[in-house]
């Protein structure tokens, strides 16, 4: 299957399926500070802690400055259901020293900078340079490093650094904001780990896996 027109059929399903709550404008800082936080109290826990746990820290504080007023405790009864709470309070109070430090309390705008603090690497970078700063970039997690692999427009045995660069030189950079959040809904609703619901998919008539099981 040519891998330009997949992906052409993928973006246009993509934007037509789950578009319209996905936002590609930049926030302002304190939209990306709350979006590099929420990112971190993010990893490894389902979104609806991620939610419970940034909405009782961003009741509270919402800059650097505030939130190293905060004591250890406080931040981790606040960030609770994130689990690893402790583990993460450190790192959001590391993160905000540095950010007051280095950055004027605001959050860096190139992706190196960003994976220089603490607890955060390729992911949660990305993810903070294209749905908070708007700088478009392709994060690439569970979803996007399997979904792409199915259909057969990246490798199998890619890297996660060779998958976002293959996204990147396949899709149009005016649409890198749909494959993320894009990608986490569709594996969530169709293209799921276990089990795809082939049958049910848009994408089945370009898709590998699909081609070779029916
Ligand atoms: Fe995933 Fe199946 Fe759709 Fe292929 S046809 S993208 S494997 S759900």
């Amino acid at each position: 299957m040519n891998r330009q027109k997949t992906a052409k059929a993928l973006v246009k399903f993509l934007k037509e399926k789950y578009g319209k709550g996905i936002r590609n404008l930049p926030s302002d800082n304190k939209g990306v500070f709350k979006t590099l936080i929420a990112t971190i109290l993010s990893q490894r826990t389902r979104d609806e802690n991620t939610h419970s746990a940034a909405s009782a820290l961003f009741s509270k504080v919402d800059s650097p400055k505030k939130i190293l007023k905060l004591s250890n405790r406080e931040i981790e009864r606040l960030i609770r259901p994130s689990g690893m709470f402790r583990q993460k309070a450190k790192r959001i109070k590391a993160v905000c020293k540095i950010l007051l430090k280095k950055y004027g309390g605001n959050v860096p705008i190139t992706r190196e900078e960003l994976m220089e603090l603490p607890g955060v690497g390729f992911k949660t970078a990305d993810v903070v340079l294209m749905y908070g700063h708007g700088i478009p970039s392709i994060a690439v997690d569970t979803h996007t490093n399997r979904i792409p692999k199915r259909i057969g427009m990246v490798d199998q045995k890619a890297n996660v650094e060779d998958v976002k660069e293959s996204l990147e030189s396949l899709i149009p950079r005016k649409d890198w904001y749909i494959v993320n959040m894009g990608f986490v809904q569709f594996g969530r609703e169709i293209c799921q780990p276990i089990r795809p619901k082939c049958e049910i998919c848009p994408m089945s008539k370009y898709c590998d896996y699909y081609l070779k099981k029916y």
